[in-house]
């Protein structure tokens, strides 16, 4: 992983290059930031940077030395991950080694990631991950052997929140009295998570959300075929995190219709029209509509519906400062910049709660027609709440 291959970040990668220039490099790091803001991806380019036999003179180590052609694979001797694991009966007591082929494939296949592609990607998405007890035994196993190749043995922990109790105050242990030459870099989403003992004992470095900018750059990149407009609007929803806009793409190329965002603007749209106005019959037809067209874009729906609600309370408790604070597209700004004074304070909890019951209830397979005519009645009835 080169630095020059992740977007944005600059200064974040110019106080790890200065580290490695200045000799002052930390032997404890918690890189923090949102999901899909390419921390991981940072923490492994900051770890070759200190590996590479033959720095470049822009700041980056050269890709092709016999440290980078490993690390390039994720193989070196010296390279060491923890992450978050699930029970199975294959994996009683599980491990990361027990997943990291999987896990090099995961890296390796994007630079972005968040914690539910993970679990998906490992085929457990209704179970809870973790960073198991014996993990720590594993992780001192590993740091007390020698230096194989470099001169410092990395252990990169992702997801480090997600460590038991007992892991942790190891972890702590091994912080407070690091064997020599040790890099531990813990990869975090959530701070508070994580035990203030160690956070005191480490050094913070921040990984801001990504500019929309870089991530449209990186869609282009990514997806060369994809209507420009289309990647200017998923990169302003999406909040700074690239994983977000990606799947939105990928939402919409997986979908049977090419016009995914818009067909669920249609529906979105047409659901708060016929609600506000209590038309009972059309919306016993709009229920048949989207009852039509299977569950994957039954989800999709609820995906959308769920920011649509949450971008117009914003937009309408900050009319002013609208261009500011809203991720919206353009044409879904002329629908809310209207609308959004029907999403107020007294219904946008029970608004969201509703929409997230019927989406669980989707995802349960539940009987589809009865959940969305359920939900547009209540719908209906919340909409006449008044601010
Ligand atoms: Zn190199």
């Amino acid at each position: 992983m080169l630095f020059k291959n992740i977007i944005g970040h600059k200064g974040i990668k110019e106080k790890l290059v200065n580290s490695v220039k200045n000799n002052r490099i930390s032997h404890a790091m918690l890189f923090l930031g949102k999901g899909g803001t390419g921390k991981l991806s940072l923490a492994i380019a900051y770890a070759q940077y200190v590996s590479c036999l033959n720095k470049t003179d822009d700041d980056d180590s050269c890709g092709t030395c016999k440290s980078c052609r490993k690390y390039n694979k994720l193989i070196h001797p010296d390279l060491h991950f923890v992450y978050p694991v699930v029970r199975s009966k294959k994996f009683k007591k599980p491990i990361s080694s027990d997943y990291i082929k999987k896990w090099r494939e995961f890296v390796l296949k994007d630079k972005y990631h968040d914690y539910n592609d993970w679990l998906s990607f490992i085929g457990t998405d209704n179970l809870q991950g973790s960073i198991y007890s014996q993990e720590s035994q594993e992780i001192i196993r590993k740091l007390s052997l020698k230096t194989y190749e470099a001169e410092y043995k990395v252990m990169i922990i992702w997801m480090a929140e997600k460590m038991n109790v007992s892991a942790s105050n190891k972890l702590l242990k091994m912080i407070e009295e690091p064997p020599s030459k040790t890099l531990f870099i813990l990869v975090v989403e959530n701070e508070e998570q994580i035990l203030t003992t160690i956070r005191s004992r480490i050094q913070l470095m921040k990984i801001n959300r990504l500019t929309e900018n870089d991530i449209k750059l990186e869609l282009e990149n990514q997806f060369p075929n994809i209507d420009k407009s289309v990647i200017k609007d998923s990169a302003r929803i999406a909040n700074g995190s690239f994983t977000v806009a990606k799947k939105n793409i990928e939402q919409i190329q997986n979908s049977d219709f090419s016009d995914a965002s818009t067909k669920n603007f249609d529906l979105f749209t047409n659901l708060m029209r016929l609600a506000y106005s209590a038309k009972i019959i059309k919306l016993v037809e709009w229920v048949n509509e989207i009852c039509k067209f299977g569950r994957e874009q039954e989800k999709a729906f609820f995906q959308y519906s769920l920011r649509m609600i949450r971008e117009n309370f914003i937009l309408n408790t900050a009319l002013d400062k609208k261009d500011e604070i809203t991720f919206l597209s353009r044409k879904e700004f002329e629908f809310s910049e209207k609308f959004c004074i029907f999403i107020n304070k007294n219904n946008v909890i029970n608004l969201y709660e509703e929409f997230s019951k019927a989406q669980a209830d989707i995802e349960r397979n539940a009987y589809d027609k009865i959940v969305f005519l359920d939900l547009a009645l209540k719908t209906a009835q919340l909409l006449r709440i008044k601010n």
